[in-house]
């Protein structure tokens, strides 16, 4: 659905992006992580032709961008920084608007695709105020309606939930899923650990305008090799698991050199009610802290 090839975008001295290569994949929930001024958005913008690339090849729906991106367009659903509407008119009639002036649609379903998606986003009981009156979350509901008004294969979204309250998050979040499910591959972006653990399955993280990890969620957050164990008697397994604990809160030990089925037996064998044991993951966080290192606002100049 997004290839790039050694994309690069250079401001003067400044390396945006650097030579990365994405690989978006028909059904994927990817996920798009950088810290601050890492160059999502600067990506994301030569995605979609509105940022020229200093080098490099960008390849949208089989098209190549930005010679062909018109061809691209009708299939794809974006939403980059500020979603912008007029002010002074109804959320309604915005989409209405927008959805004429784009690529050629079906004139006939609009009504009805405008509807379905301010209903999707929650906004259908205010969908006749002017877009001026809305709060930033309400705003942030319209720019995601506008990116669905044609049902789209293909989502590009940068930072969706910005401005949104945790409820707000949450349905976003469900929205996402259930498009998804229903065939829309889904390529966002975010600096929010939580938010692309929770939604997505594909992950590439991008650190100083590198690419600098693309894969499956779950390779990157691969078990670390320590096994928690939860007890009963805590003071009991401390005894027994000295040397091998890693680190101890409460009820719960973090062990080394000791795998699941062998913990809980030796534990059991000693008496000791286990609570649970598993292997431990690294969550999101911990992983894109390792590999982002020294943090993105400096960016590489050369
Ligand atoms: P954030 O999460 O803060 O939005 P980001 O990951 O989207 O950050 P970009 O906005 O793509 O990062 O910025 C990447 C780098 O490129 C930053 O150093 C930024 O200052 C620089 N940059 C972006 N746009 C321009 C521009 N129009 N002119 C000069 N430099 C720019």
């Amino acid at each position: 659905m997004i290839r790039t090839h050694s994309l690069t975008k250079r401001y003067g001295r400044v390396l945006a992006v650097d030579g990365i290569d994405l690989d978006v994949r028909e059904g994927d929930r990817y996920g798009f992580l950088g810290p601050n001024g890492s160059g999502k958005t600067t990506t994301v913008r030569m995605l979609l032709g509105l940022v020229f690339a200093t080098s490099g090849h960008v390849e949208l729906m089989g098209h190549t961008v930005p010679r062909h991106v018109a061809r691209a367009l009708p299939d794809v659903g974006a939403l980059v920084e500020g979603p912008a509407a007029y002010p002074h008119l109804s959320a309604r009639a915005n989409l209405r608007l927008l959805d004429a002036a784009g690529p050629a649609g079906d004139r006939r379903s609009r009504r009805r695709r405008v509807e379905e998606a301010l209903e999707e986003v929650g906004l259908a009981d205010v969908g006749r105020r002017p877009a001026r009156t809305f709060s930033l979350g309400m705003k942030q509901r319209l720019g995601l309606a506008a990116a669905l008004v044609r049902r789209p294969r293909l989502l590009v979204l940068d930072e969706p939930t910005n401005g949104l309250d945790p409820r707000g998050i949450r349905e976003v979040r469900d929205l996402l899923l259930r498009l998804n499910a229903q065939g829309t591959t889904v390529f966002l972006s975010s600096h929010l650990l939580a938010e692309v653990e929770h939604l997505c399955t594909r992950v590439g993280v991008l650190d100083g305008g590198r690419l600098v990890s693309q894969g499956p969620l779950d390779d990157l957050l691969a078990p670390t090799g320590l096994t928690v164990v939860r007890v009963g008697d805590p003071a009991a397994a401390a005894a027994m698991l000295d040397g091998v604990v890693v680190r101890r809160e409460g009820d719960e030990f973090l062990v080394a050199r000791t795998s699941v089925d062998e913990l809980t037996r030796r534990l059991v064998a000693a008496g000791i009610a286990v609570q649970g044991a598993w292997p431990q993951q690294r969550t999101l966080e911990e992983a894109v802290l390792e590999l982002t290192g020294s943090g993105s606002d400096e960016v590489a100049r050369r």
